[in-house]
């Protein structure tokens, strides 16, 4: 018997809202399985929200009552359509959201930035965090110039502290689709640091699944996002800088990544700053943005 603690592998995972909480919840073949419920019916033991399993490295006890509702005609009361749930951010209180800039060639090369001889770091604050199907409420008393950044996001399963980057995957409970939104003047035009223009509240989308890393190959995934249905960027994670092993690495050289913690890694060419200034279009509210990365799943929120 080995240790019941351990990263979850094989599932698809979500944090839905349902009856006044939000709920670590598994995308099966048969449906949504809100894992709470699940748990109750069963009579088992096992996470109650996505920061719990991350934090209590609970994956294994998961999996097990995954494969028990799957089995068990008990549980059949704990799946319900995707259509019907209420999607709540992906992960509630990650201790950290680390950032990384200037991330892919193509994109550096836009904007007219040289490549970075290391990762660009800067962070998010945990009010920035939004679900899939969630909504931006633009600051627009302060800011007008606001921009899309669909990323590859990491959600980190372990603590990693001065990890080598040939063991830098293996910390990683899973990825999923991001998006770093900004407003480009409060980022550019306030004196020096990124931040303002990258935390308004709302402004870090997240979702709608986490898919465990063992089922990903973060270095090869074709990432898009659309605006009102146009197509905006159109990339892959192939041409990152710095890539998932690279940036985990070097970060956590410096201070401690824990287990929950978030990584938006960079954007791709295709954003708004990109484009010579008189065909700059900021978004406005009304817009709708779709981001996906391969095998992780489309985000979607609107603006108003
Ligand atoms: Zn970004």
């Amino acid at each position: 018997m080995g240790s019941a603690k351990g990263m979850a592998r094989g599932l698809t995972l979500l944090s839905i809202r349902k009856d006044g909480e939000v709920r670590l919840a598994a995308r099966t073949p048969r449906g949504i399985l809100d894992v709470v419920e699940a748990a109750r019916l069963l009579g088992m033991q096992g996470p109650k929200t996505m920061d719990e399993l991350l934090q209590g490295e609970d994956g294994l006890r998961l999996e097990a009552l995954v494969k028990a509702a799957l089995d068990r005609a008990q549980a059949a009361g704990a799946f319900s359509a995707e259509e019907g749930i209420s999607y709540a951010p992906l992960v509630g209180r990650p201790e950290k959201i680390v950032c990384v800039g200037l991330n892919y060639r193509r994109h550096a090369a836009e904007i007219g930035q040289p490549i970075p001889k290391q990762p660009v770091l800067f962070s998010k604050y945990n009010v920035a965090l939004n679900a899939h199907g969630g909504t931006i409420e633009l600051p627009v008393g302060i800011a007008r110039k606001f921009d899309h950044e669909v990323e590859l996001v990491i959600v980190m399963g372990k603590l990693a502290r001065n990890v080598p980057e040939a063991e830098a995957l293996s910390y990683v409970a899973g990825y999923a689709t991001g998006n770093d939104f900004t407003a480009r003047d409060l980022q550019l035009e306030t004196g020096g640091q990124w931040l303002l223009g990258k935390t308004p509240d709302g402004f870090a989308p997240l979702g709608p699944y986490l898919v465990t890393a063992d089922q990903i190959d973060p270095d090869r995934l074709a990432i898009e996002c659309r605006v009102n249905g146009e197509t905006r960027q159109s990339s892959n994670t192939s041409d990152l800088i710095f890539g998932c092993r690279q940036v985990i690495a070097y970060v956590s050289r410096t201070f401690t990544l824990r287990p929950g913690d978030v990584i938006y890694t960079g954007t791709p060419e295709g954003v708004i700053l990109g484009k010579p200034p008189g065909q700059q279009v900021w978004l406005k509210p009304g817009d709708a943005i779709a981001c996906s990365v391969e095998q992780l799943g489309e985000l979607r929120f609107t603006l108003t």
